[in-house]
């Protein structure tokens, strides 16, 4: 059965119509005061009805309505905006906003309270609705909240779409081999990243970093206009990251291409970082991972090669009072410029030593995270309490550190 055939005004609904004719609204604007009666009629077909019902001859279209401007008569313009405003992006899904004058906006409530009406549609929402379906028309891109490429905005008051391109988000694990690398771009502390005779003029502290070798491949393939790298947590510049590497998310800002073979572009990666960065698991993620990466509070096992005046029999001993204790560790003095000054309290979940030669013991240690393993071995000058040197009883020195595994899941 046709629904159209169910839209048969109401006397009050026709006195509520009779009362509109009036206003001076174009079919749409006049339809749509009745925009949530009856099924399957597009708003200027509901205005032919009730005109038809009125026994009224529906208005020439030739004047601006009152209402919305000419908002509707003025879609396709509104489409070709759209299309020009989003020329050299690649996109897919979308969704449409617009910006109206309040004062039209509340104009609009006053007529549905004036003719009677508790029927009436917002302009606004109709005016997305009706954009989103004909740019799907138009383009063959898919309209809707989910996951859009572009969100459109139709600013009518100044005649402009405006556009957001969203970010693509790839996901992975990093291996890091290198222990001269930062995990993200340093920018030079002097200059703050403006390039002088310190930095060379290249504006960085180093001259590349995780997060540079991770997304340049990345940014030349999409032409993103920038990148974000969220790590879950960081290791020191000089330690590496071995095992199955560190979760993170790469975010790539207004991309111009979203179809990248993939595969090409990690062999560009993996040739450009060879011997420095490893890069496992890629793949495409979306934004509340980002959220999951940075929010996670993984247990962590480290290497750390120890030098001091003791011996292999003494650590042991220091391990088996230390390991599942409570340490109180004040915020390192080498981070304190830029972390609150405060006791954390922090256990080491494991501990063993696994080697000892050449005056070196090296250690493998699991523990909660955010436990600063240097400090813990050091003492950092009585901070770290107990410290490993203070339960051995003679100062020890950290050699070398590496992260051999973060934990957040098991492997
Ligand atoms: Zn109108
Ligand atoms: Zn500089």
């Amino acid at each position: 059965m046709d629904e159209r055939s169910t839209f048969e005004p109401s006397d009050t609904t026709l006195s509520s119509a009779r009362r509109a004719v009036d206003k001076g609204l174009c079919p749409e604007c006049f339809g749509r005061l009745f925009g949530r009666l009856g099924h399957g009629l597009s708003n200027p077909e509901r205005a032919e009805r009730l005109y038809r019902a009125l026994s009224i001859e529906l208005p020439p279209r030739t004047e601006t309505c009152a209402l919305c401007g000419g908002a509707f008569d003025r879609l396709p313009t509104w489409v070709e905006r759209a299309v020009r405003a989003a020329e050299g992006f690649e996109w897919h899904r979308f969704t449409c906003g617009s910006r109206w004058d309040p004062e039209r906006l509340a104009r609009e409530e006053a007529l549905w309270t004036e003719v009677g009406s508790e029927w009436g549609e917002s302009a606004r929402a109709a005016f997305n609705r009706e954009l989103g379906k004909r740019l799907e028309r138009h383009t063959g891109a898919s309209g809707g909240p989910d996951r859009p490429d572009l969100v459109f905005l139709a600013d009518l008051m100044v005649g402009r779409v405006e556009i957001t391109v969203l970010p693509l988000f790839f996901r992975g694990r990093y291996r890091k081999l290198d222990r001269t690398l930062p995990q993200t771009r340093w920018p030079c502390r002097r200059c703050r990243g403006r390039g002088c005779d310190a930095c060379g003029g290249s504006g960085k502290t180093y001259p590349t970093s995780v997060e540079e070798l991770v997304a340049g491949p990345l940014l030349r393939a999409t032409g993103a206009e920038g990148s974000r790298f969220h790590g879950m947590g960081r290791e020191d510049i000089d330690a590496r990251m071995l095992g199955r590497g560190r979760p993170f998310v790469l975010e790539l800002l207004r991309p111009h291409l979203r179809s990248i073979a993939l595969g090409a572009v990690l062999a560009e990666l993996a040739r450009e970082a060879v011997d420095r960065v490893e890069v496992e698991g890629f793949e495409p993620t979306d934004a509340p991972e980002v959220v999951r990466v940075k929010e996670a509070a993984p247990e962590k096992t480290y290497r750390v090669g120890i030098r001091g005046e003791t011996s292999v029999a003494k650590v042991n001993e220091a391990l088996t009072l230390a390991v599942g204790r409570a340490i109180a560790q004040r915020t390192p003095t080498r981070v304190a410029h830029r972390r609150s000054d405060r006791v954390r309290t922090r256990r080491i979940v494991a501990a063993r030593v696994v080697d000892a030669t050449e005056g070196r013991i090296t250690l493998d240690l699991r523990t909660e995270a955010g436990t600063y393993v240097k400090e813990w071995v050091e003492g950092d000058g009585g901070r770290t309490e107990p410290s490993l040197s203070a339960l051995v009883g003679v100062p020890l020195k950290v050699d070398f550190l590496d992260v051999l595994e973060i934990h957040d899941t098991e492997a």
